[in-house]
């Protein structure tokens, strides 16, 4: 087959690999459409230490089912399907629990690192477990529904701060996960949704995304223009979607006393923390990573036109070209957010 292989840290080549074959409870799929994740882009210099070469990356994506290994039920060829980013064991304690994010034994597609290598999605066909499999609804494109991954985790960070009906609510970060966590807001019925970043066509975008506000933080004192916009009460639910001190420290802050505030981003992997507001203020703040068990909502709420991919889709580009996307995202050319390749 043709796969798109990280062949030495920032070498991308597309090239003819090994078809890989389904175990007894495993399908192949032939990958139909597949993004390019910010984690992709970053990784494959070396500095996550997650892209170690060679690896086929990608994680959000979706297909047609090609073949079915023998123990394999309920699924056949032909079939429609995307499927979790993460492959968990279905066993260990946090996976009986439900709690499949925090699997004992968690692979991520896509990704090699010191515990294992797995080949992921940038490539004519991929084969998964059938236990992380998701049927598309009808209707949904391909290209659509590779972007089940990034709603899915947007909609689980709204549900562990329990964002409601009528909260007021602030996502800070207007990229792909902020973006998807505006419009898992709205469709909650928070209102207002304020969005901060500090890039102008992000935050129009978010416009798009069901924002009721948005705060360019570069020109404006975002904490005091939050402050205005609740009454001077701040809001009920935050949302961090990038994960350095200054957002994290705003989204504490404006968060009202008794708040919440989710945690999703995390490009720093430690901050300093304004221990102080979070104390005396009693803030309730949840850590969020991935998602568990938010696909089929996701693919229903797609399938409705309620989550909404399209004004997330930046270009959908054949495979053949991804070295050249990739580059194109590295180089954070303007106005590029997610970029989908089809093998
Ligand atoms: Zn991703
Ligand atoms: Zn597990």
């Amino acid at each position: 087959m043709k796969a798109l292989v990280l062949q030495e840290y920032n070498r991308l080549a597309f090239e003819d690999a090994p078809t890989p074959e389904p175990n007894p409870e495993e399908v192949q799929v032939s990958i139909k459409a597949c993004g390019i994740c910010g984690s992709d882009v970053h990784g494959m210099d070396g500095s996550t230490g997650r892209r170690r070469p060679p690896l086929i990356m990608g994680h959000e994506a979706a297909g047609v089912i090609s073949r079915v290994g023998k123990n394999v039920t309920g699924w056949q060829p032909g079939d429609r399907v995307t499927f979790d980013s993460t492959i968990y064991c279905g066993e260990c304690e946090f996976c009986v629990r439900g709690e499949i994010n925090l699997c004992e034994s968690r692979r991520v597609l896509g990704v090699s690192c010191e515990e294992y290598r797995q080949h992921g999605a940038f490539a004519e066909f991929v084969v998964v477990p059938q236990r992380i499999l998701y049927r598309l609804p009808q209707g949904v494109p391909f290209e659509h529904a590779s972007l089940v991954e990034p709603f899915a985790i947007a909609l689980h960070a709204v549900k562990r701060a329990q964002a409601k009906n009528g909260d007021a609510a602030v996502v800070v970060g207007a990229g792909m996960i902020g973006l998807g966590l505006a419009q898992a807001l709205k469709h909650v019925g928070c209102a207002p949704v304020i969005v901060v970043d500090v890039v102008d066509d992000r935050l129009a975008l978010a416009e798009k995304c069901g924002a009721t506000h948005t705060i360019n933080s570069a020109r404006k004192n975002a904490l005091n223009s939050i402050l205005n916009l609740t009454q001077g009460r701040g809001a009920d639910v935050a949302c961090e979607a990038v994960g350095v001190t200054a957002t994290v420290e705003l989204a504490l802050r404006c968060a009202r006393k008794g708040g919440s505030v989710a945690l999703v981003g995390n490009v720093a992997p430690s901050i300093a923390f304004p221990l102080q507001t979070a104390v005396t203020r009693e803030l309730n703040i949840f850590g969020s990573c991935a998602s568990r068990g938010e696909y089929p909502e996701c693919l229903d709420l797609l399938a409705r036109g309620i989550l909404k991919p399209a004004p997330l889709i930046s270009a959908v580009a054949p495979l053949a070209e991804g070295a050249v996307w990739f580059d194109r995202l590295r180089r954070k050319e303007p106005g590029l957010l997610k970029v989908v390749l089809q093998p």
